[in-house]
């Protein structure tokens, strides 16, 4: 489904990815895991790239319209499944099919309340979580996300990655939290420097090649 085969990435002077070679099946859970700047955004944009139009995104900055209700930039997650006529009337009015299809996702995330709230009068975690929603809106069942329960309570996090899981076959998010990585991946890879330095199912993942890959 998605495939790199020595692929390098760079921005103006730096090597941000070198020589990668990745394969990722449909179904995967997947974390990218690694110290900062090692190279998981990157990997992540670059995998995207290769099935951009069935595939959901979540930002590490979110990407949401601040002017806007929570319900519109969740609806903005389907655009490009209706005519603009479409999109354009329920910018004026939410359309009451696609409100009864948004408020069951914000419920899931505990965001219901703020259906109508402007986005830009919300919280960091309450904005990671109108993301959120907006990626589980779209009709993909890919989803990439990157460190999604960044700005969310620990003890929310889990739920909210148990729902991602759930409710994309495909998952392929970067995380700093290694905890939840082993939690909710099947497979770790371990990203430093811009290289792979492993790529294991999460039953082979130790803690010394954790350390190791901190370890600066
Ligand atoms: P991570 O997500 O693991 O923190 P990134 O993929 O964001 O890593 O970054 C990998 C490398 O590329 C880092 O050295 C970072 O400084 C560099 N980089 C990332 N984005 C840019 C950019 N827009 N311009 C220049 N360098 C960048
Ligand atoms: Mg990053």
């Amino acid at each position: 489904m998605f495939e790199l085969d020595n692929v390098s990435v760079s921005y103006k002077d730096a090597l941000a990815l070198k020589d990668i070679s990745i394969r990722i099946e449909e179904g995967e859970k997947v974390a990218l895991i690694g110290p900062s700047g090692s190279g998981k955004t990157t990997l992540l944009y670059t995998l995207y790239e290769l099935e951009k139009n069935y595939s959901a995104f979540v930002h590490q900055n979110y990407a949401l319209v601040p002017q806007l209700s929570v319900f519109h930039n969740v609806y903005i997650g389907r655009l490009d499944n209706h005519k603009t006529a479409y999109n354009l009337l329920n910018l004026l009015k939410p359309q009451q099919k696609e409100v009864e299809q948004i408020v069951p996702i914000l419920e899931a995330l505990g965001m219901e309340v703020f259906l109508n709230k402007r986005v830009g009068t919300l919280s960091g975690g309450q904005q990671q979580r109108t993301a959120i929603a907006r990626a589980i809106f779209r009709k993909s069942n890919i989803i990439f996300a990157d460190e999604p329960v960044s700005s969310i309570d620990p003890h929310q996090a889990g739920a909210i990655l148990e729902l991602i899981t759930q409710r994309k076959k495909t998952v392929i998010l970067s995380l700093h939290a290694v905890d939840l990585a082993l939690e909710f991946a099947e497979r770790i890879v371990g990203l430093h420097f811009g290289h792979i330095v492993f790529d294991l199912p999460v039953s082979k993942v130790s803690d010394s090649l954790l350390s190791r890959l901190y370890q600066s």
